[in-house]
């Protein structure tokens, strides 16, 4: 199984649009960062866990050459940006693309993205099939079981595709869910800075805590702002954890 981080920057990426700030982000690449999405492959399956407003971009070049499923976390726009990139695989592979996420958030996509959906639906226009996910589904060799948590006020899902765990935007993650977690070989969590604390988000020493509580083998952070520079983030962190960085690549 392998893991390939296409982005792990906070919403408005590192840097900002317009760039401001950017002379005080380390040239280190690793401190480039398009917004969160992640690509699993298992033997038999292809799987996509949101797509960023990069989407186009990181599928280049991470050369996606199929998609069978899309999991969304939540309907924020540096999640789901992206959805509109997919129509060049419908064209691909000839066919709609599964997509998986809660009721809440297939409605805001269907409202957001009217023109895909129904008697609006534009003509060549991106065709998903959209399904609720509330409990595990099986999908050829993957196991991809929901972990709902909090952000701040809204609920985001998380998935466990076999033993990768992958929780971004998060502020609070429920009993239940960590009993879910638990096991996991690699666990993703969002750590969006150092400090101060954040109303929706964890910080890294709060995502250090919970992956050393779930006895993790090993976690890696996403969602970073500007301010954390990768070297320097990484020598202060335990083994345990470690930043993540677009294009970072794992086998599991
Ligand atoms: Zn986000
Ligand atoms: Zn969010």
């Amino acid at each position: 199984m392998i893991c390939t981080f296409l982005g792990t920057g906070t919403s408005m990426g590192v840097p900002v649009a317009g760039g401001f700030g950017s002379e005080m982000i380390d040239p280190d690449p690793r401190n480039q960062r398009t917004r969160c999405s992640v690509w699993v492959q298992t033997e038999q399956t292809s799987i996509i866990i949101d797509t960023s407003p990069e989407f186009r971009i990181q599928s280049i070049r991470s050369n996606i050459q199929h998609i069978d499923i899309v999991l969304i976390t939540h309907e924020h726009m540096d999640h789901i940006a992206g959805l509109d990139d997919l129509r060049s695989y419908n064209y691909m592979q000839n066919g709609p693309i599964p997509l998986f996420t809660t009721t809440r958030v297939i409605q805001s996509i269907q409202t957001r993205f009217d023109y895909l959906f129904g008697k609006n639906k534009y003509p060549g226009s991106t065709t998903l099939d959209m399904h609720v996910i509330d409990k595990p589904v099986q999908y050829a060799d993957a196991t991809i079981i929901p972990l709902p948590y909090h952000h701040g006020k809204i609920d985001v899902t998380g998935y466990r595709i076999n033993d990768f765990s992958y929780m971004t935007d998060v502020k609070e993650i429920p009993l239940s869910t960590k009993e879910k977690v638990k096991g996991s070989k690699i666990l993703v969590l969002s750590g969006l800075r150092w400090g101060p604390e954040h109303p929706t988000h964890l910080t890294i020493p709060e995502a250090v805590e919970i992956a050393t509580e779930l006895e993790i083998p090993q976690t890696y952070l996403v969602h970073m702002n500007a301010y954390v520079n990768h070297q320097e983030s990484n020598s202060r962190l335990p083994s345990h954890v470690q930043l993540a960085y677009d294009q970072l690549e794992i086998t599991i």
